[in-house]
């Protein structure tokens, strides 16, 4: 699995392939630069954090 990132809105995500514009917010250039591009250690390391804090807050059933 790969992390790809999106620079216009910032919006982490994970697919087997980079899509040609973010599945989010629809961009395919930021900057005169594809919007989406692979994400840096730092930013899967944020998502990852961002996702157990999520967990956290679930309702328990
Ligand atoms: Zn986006």
């Amino acid at each position: 699995m790969t992390y790809y990132y999106c620079d216009a809105c910032h919006y982490c995500f994970e697919g087997t392939f980079l899509p040609d514009r973010c599945p989010d917010c629809g961009a395919d250039l930021y900057n005169d630069k594809p919007a989406v591009r692979l994400a840096t250690k730092d930013e899967i390391k944020e998502l990852l954090r961002i996702r157990a804090e999520d967990d956290e807050c679930d309702p328990i059933e």
